[in-house]
């Protein structure tokens, strides 16, 4: 049967050991444990040439995110197993980067067809010390309705541990390619609420996993749904100039969405579940919107959210640092909370 690698099973004893003998690696920096962001496309161009575009200005967004927050990041072309192609390139790409980086304490998936859109919004990690694993998703779609969106894998953390190692292990059997995922996603098919008929993705088998063997897996789980970890586009996307009239970055939810998740777009590839130009759109409207946030502290402003072009938001001082933090979106805000 299918498997990522050598199994390994005394991972954070090694681990531990390692980081004690390289103490210039520490996994945590002024107090926060130390956090890997890690996004990918395919290895090729896309087939829709604008699509390559996006692929840029969503990294772009990433690397603005990461850092004003101090996160490392790392964007991923290759394919590390050819078994395990396309949504389930994550799985084989986590694994190899725990092994490969011990002193990361957690690692961030990110599609690449998610955006922060808010770049103050911080994580709230020390909530999660118990936690092997945050998704964001709702118990009761989950275990009451068996519903195949249940939580999405488009935005999740893992902690660097021997229970990812091997939870990754549990996930990636439904993976390979051809017949096991095709005959698998039969088997997701028939028992997820909501699930078309189509091969095994890692989403749906995620879900099944942890509603099958939920006594195993489920407390170290965090379903995460008091701010947008993956926020569905389709009900956000129109509501920023709502949200700008009445709200400000660093709220994360559904007044200040965390993270924008073009789910059903596939400005890259060809069967999107929805119009190509909607998408395109929606997501320049997503990057804009985010980019304001950045610009902010050059004293600079898109004309729109649908322009790339941007305008002076105010004067130009021969006395900057009087004014520097005023503008610097990592400084906590006095007058709002
Ligand atoms: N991905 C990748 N390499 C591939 C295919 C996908 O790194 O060959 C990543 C990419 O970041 C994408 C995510 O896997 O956003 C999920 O794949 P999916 O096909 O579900 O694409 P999406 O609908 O999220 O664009
Ligand atoms: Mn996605």
């Amino acid at each position: 049967t299918y498997s990522l690698g050598p199994k390994i099973s005394n991972w954070d004893q090694d681990r531990k050991a390692w980081l004690v003998q390289n103490s210039e690696f520490p996994s945590h920096v002024k107090g926060k444990p130390r956090i890997l962001l890690v996004t990918g496309s395919p290895p090729k161009p896309c087939d829709n040439a604008i699509g390559d575009h996006y692929l840029l200005k969503s990294i772009k967004n990433k690397i603005d995110y990461c850092r004003i927050h101090g996160i490392e990041i790392v964007y991923n072309m290759a394919h590390l197993d050819k078994e395990l192609a396309g949504y389930w390139a994550k799985l084989p790409l986590l694994r190899r980067l725990m092994l490969s980086h011990p002193e990361v304490e957690w690692i961030w998936w990110m599609d690449s067809d998610a955006m922060f859109t808010d770049m103050v919004f911080e994580i709230p990690v020390s909530k999660y010390d118990n936690f092997n694993l945050v998704v964001h998703g709702y118990p009761d779609l989950m275990f009451n309705q068996k519903s195949w969106i249940a939580l999405n894998t488009g935005s999740f953390l893992f902690r660097n541990c021997q229970w990812s190692l091997d939870l990754l292990d549990a996930w990636a059997p439904m993976g390979p390619k051809g017949h096991v995922r095709e005959e698998a996603g039969k088997i997701l098919t028939a028992n997820l609420k909501g699930r078309p008929a189509f091969e095994a993705d890692d989403q749906s088998a995620l879900i099944y996993l942890l509603l099958s063997h939920k006594d195993q897996w489920m407390d170290k789980v965090f379903l995460e749904n008091q701010y947008y970890l993956h926020g569905y586009w389709a009900g956000l996307v129109d509501r920023y100039e709502e949200m700008m009239e009445k709200y400000h970055p660093g709220l994360g939810d559904e007044r200040w969405p965390f993270v924008t998740h073009f789910v059903g777009c596939k400005p890259c590839g060809s069967y999107g579940d929805y119009p190509v130009e909607r998408c395109l759109k929606s997501m320049e409207r997503a990057f804009n919107f985010a980019d304001n946030q950045v610009l902010k502290l050059y004293g600079f402003g898109h004309r729109g959210l649908l322009s790339p072009k941007i305008k002076r938001i105010r004067n130009e001082t021969a006395t900057p640092l009087e004014f520097v933090d005023q503008f610097d979106i990592r400084r906590p805000m006095p007058d709002k909370s």
